[in-house]
């Protein structure tokens, strides 16, 4: 059986730069923070994966802040609010969970609602962070960022954009979108899991969550995780090389859609009709339960995802799909289908192979093979 792993959006397969950075990291015994020539060594290789990862999102080294991972990015970017947060309805559960947001809602194409976002904001007092990711991670539908952040401004707020989902998949200008913070996460760009960070416009700093020694010029105490830093940098230094490459899997997945329907015409996309990530696919069926399909098609060893990436190994009807107004049943029918930096036309094949038998062990119209 020929495996395919089409989940990048729950984490990409680490890049071999990735891994070697990492090893070869892993083998210092140096703390970034001693003055010897062993901690000097483990600083210049922080400093070094600071510079790609500013590099991969079009902002300064000096503003980036390593963390471990994109969750405590965003819970650290809230901690900014004074007076309430207001996030898209369609943010990740670590923005969602980290606060206890107002909503914007999306329109049905997954795309926050300008309008009402700014109505929110009118008037004394409201919220004085808005957050708005950059792009989706269940649907690849890119948000209109910059244009939140000028409503943001206007109305005495800040802007932090959750760009995990973007950074690797399109370009990403921290800078041009006029946001005030940003969100990273190395494991979704090929880098270990477990590494991410924070990007603080220009003249905004925010409260650290953790306190003790001086390490990230005191944003955020704790010994840098050397090995997990050098694998993201490595990574980010690999995917901004790579930015060209999504035009072909964006290829790969149109190609995947059109099979995917020719299978089956009723198949009913989300997320489609917006500007969206290349590498993601969002769809289902009426009356396939996408929990049904996902252990289907990892019986034949494709792996793809269902509703919001599942941390507790429980899959619950996405709540992105839902303020989208796709109604609940449509919701649980939904699998995301997410390609990256290692995908092929052989995972596309091996794919539709599978979607063709679970389509007809489920009993679904069937047409000529493509
Ligand atoms: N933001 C988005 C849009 C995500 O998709 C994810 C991960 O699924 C996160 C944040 C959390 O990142 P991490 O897994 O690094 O904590």
């Amino acid at each position: 059986m020929t495996a395919s792993y089409l989940d990048y959006n729950a984490t990409a397969p680490l890049r071999p730069e990735a891994r070697n950075a990492l090893i070869a990291a892993l083998e210092h015994p140096g703390n970034a923070s001693s003055i010897h020539s062993f901690g000097r060594a483990a600083r210049q290789e922080v400093e070094a994966a600071r510079e790609a990862v500013a590099a991969l999102a079009g902002a300064r080294p000096e503003r980036v802040i390593f963390t471990a991972g994109g969750t405590e990015a965003n819970n650290l970017a809230l901690r900014a609010a004074r007076r309430g947060v207001l996030a898209s309805a369609g943010e990740h559960d670590s923005v969602l969970r980290a606060c206890e947001p107002a909503l914007a809602p999306l329109t049905p194409k997954g795309i926050v609602d300008l309008a009402r976002l700014e109505s929110l904001l009118d008037g004394e007092g409201g919220p004085d962070v808005v957050a708005v990711m950059l792009a989706n991670n269940e649907t690849g539908a890119i948000q209109p960022v910059a244009e939140a952040a000028r409503i943001a401004h206007a109305h005495d707020a800040i802007l932090h954009c959750d760009a995990v989902q973007a950074a690797g998949k399109i370009p990403v200008d921290f800078t041009a979108l006029g946001a005030d913070s940003m969100s990273l996460s190395a494991h979704k760009l090929g880098g270990p899991q477990g590494a991410g960070a924070l990007i603080l416009a220009e003249g905004h700093e925010v409260e650290p969550l953790l306190r003790g020694g001086g390490q990230e010029r005191n944003r955020r105490a704790g010994t840098e995780n050397l090995a997990a830093i050098a694998g993201f940098g490595a990574a980010a230094r690999a995917a901004l090389r790579d930015l060209d490459r999504m035009l072909e899997i964006g290829a790969l997945r149109d190609g995947l859609e059109r099979q995917v329907l020719d299978l089956a015409p009723e198949a009913r996309f989300h997320g489609s009709a917006a500007p969206r990530l290349p590498n993601t696919s969002c769809f289902g069926v009426a009356g396939l339960a996408a929990e049904t399909l996902v252990m289907a098609l990892d019986l034949s060893g494709v792996a793809v995802g269902a509703g919001s990436a599942c941390s507790s190994g429980k899959l619950a009807p996405s709540h992105v799909l839902r303020a989208m107004g796709t109604g609940e049943a449509r919701a649980a029918e939904a699998i995301r289908v997410s390609l990256g930096w290692a995908s092929t036309g052989e995972d596309i094949a091996c794919f539709i192979a599978a979607w063709r038998a679970c389509l007809s062990r489920c009993g679904k119209p069937k047409r000529a093979a493509v």
